[in-house]
């Protein structure tokens, strides 16, 4: 179906290509669990890039398929043949297993139509849940942010957009140490608040290593009356420069006695991995004390750290 430029809903009933008919998830979706007061827990994957790849890719999904999360997602990639890949997994995730996907979606260097057509693509496959960015700037994450000229500024407007187009479960993304390109809190927290306005329905977080990051977060937002649930995401910091790397990227405040521990361990992966499980389940278990809704686990398509996380937490399946 292409829904390219066309108006209205593009929902249809799942499409069975070649009999491939997208399985019935064994979760409900994230509105539905959350307003049951219900925790959310989550897995998130990238696209690979090589045959190697897809096939650890598709070892974690396997392993991770009997836990019963209320759903896995994907991100979507900065350009080219990597958004393709994004559509890709996350249809064969609908296709192939129980587990229900969650797309990422960016509006970096989309036109508003080429937009419509990715949504449409996903309503075929039966997906009904899209995570909703705005991404940043091609080649340099941290460079200044142009919109496609026919495109779409903010997320909020992403956000406006899937709305429009039919019932899908919108999550959008916050920033516990406020995003990085903020001028200030009172922005940050007015822009986050639009797309909870537009329509969002949850957030999920960007990584983060303080508990109080996020609980003044929630506080600040709840102050200005932003009531929409927040997923922390749970990033296992088991690497000390892969992480040292990552929060360069995301600007995240990483511990200093973390950063000493992993480092001293840098030579032992065993190490490595007990030390940023055993930080990655304390804090889990202070999120989940303090009411955070759920959580998110970043695999980077890896899954003994976070299954490991997982099983010290001792969370229930989550099930219709
Ligand atoms: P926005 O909500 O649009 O905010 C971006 C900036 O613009 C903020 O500073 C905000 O305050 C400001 N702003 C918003 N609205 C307005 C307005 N009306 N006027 C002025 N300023 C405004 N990136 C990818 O490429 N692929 C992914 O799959 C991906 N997944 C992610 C998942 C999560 C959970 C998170 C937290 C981030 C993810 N990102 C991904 C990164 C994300 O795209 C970037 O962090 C991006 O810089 C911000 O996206 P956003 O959706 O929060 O944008």
């Amino acid at each position: 179906m292409s829904v390219t430029g066309a108006p209205g809903s593009v929902l249809q009933a799942p499409r069975d290509p070649g009999g491939e008919r997208p399985r019935t998830a064994v979760s409900p979706g994230v509105r539905e669990l959350l307003a049951q007061g219900r925790k959310s827990f989550s897995f998130e994957f990238f696209p690979p890039k090589t045959a190697a790849g897809e096939r650890t890719l598709w070892a974690a999904v396997r392993r991770i398929e009997p836990l019963a999360p209320s759903f896995v997602s994907v991100t979507y990639g900065a350009g080219g043949s990597s958004r393709d890949r994004t559509v890709e997994v996350t249809q064969r995730i609908a296709a192939e297993t129980t587990l229900r996907p969650v797309a990422h979606l960016t509006a970096v260097g989309h036109s508003v139509a080429e937009l419509r057509h990715i949504i449409g693509r996903y309503a075929d496959a039966g997906i009904r849940d899209v995570l909703a960015l705005r991404g940043d700037p091609p080649g340099d994450p941290k460079g200044d942010w142009a919109p496609h000229p026919q495109g779409l500024r903010h997320a909020s407007e992403l956000v406006e957009l899937i709305r429009q187009l039919g019932d899908f479960t919108v999550g959008v993304a916050a920033f516990p140490e406020r995003h990085p390109r903020s001028p200030s809190w009172t922005d940050d927290l007015r822009h986050f608040a639009a797309k909870c306005a537009a329509g969002a329905d949850y957030a999920i977080t960007q990584m983060f290593f303080h508990v109080e990051d996020y609980l003044r977060l929630r506080d600040r937002l709840a102050a200005i009356g932003c009531l929409t649930p927040i997923i922390p995401e749970i990033m296992p910091a088991t690497d000390f420069r892969q992480i040292r790397r990552f929060s360069e990227l995301s600007d995240a405040r990483f511990p200093a006695e973390l950063a000493a521990r992993l480092e001293a361990a840098a030579d032992s992966p065993a190490d490595g991995h007990r030390i940023g499980v055993e930080y990655a389940t304390a804090m889990a278990e202070r999120l989940l004390a303090e009411g955070a809704p759920g959580l998110h686990y970043i695999t980077l398509n890896q899954s003994p750290a976070t299954l490991q996380i997982h099983r010290n937490l001792n969370l229930e399946p989550v099930t219709r």
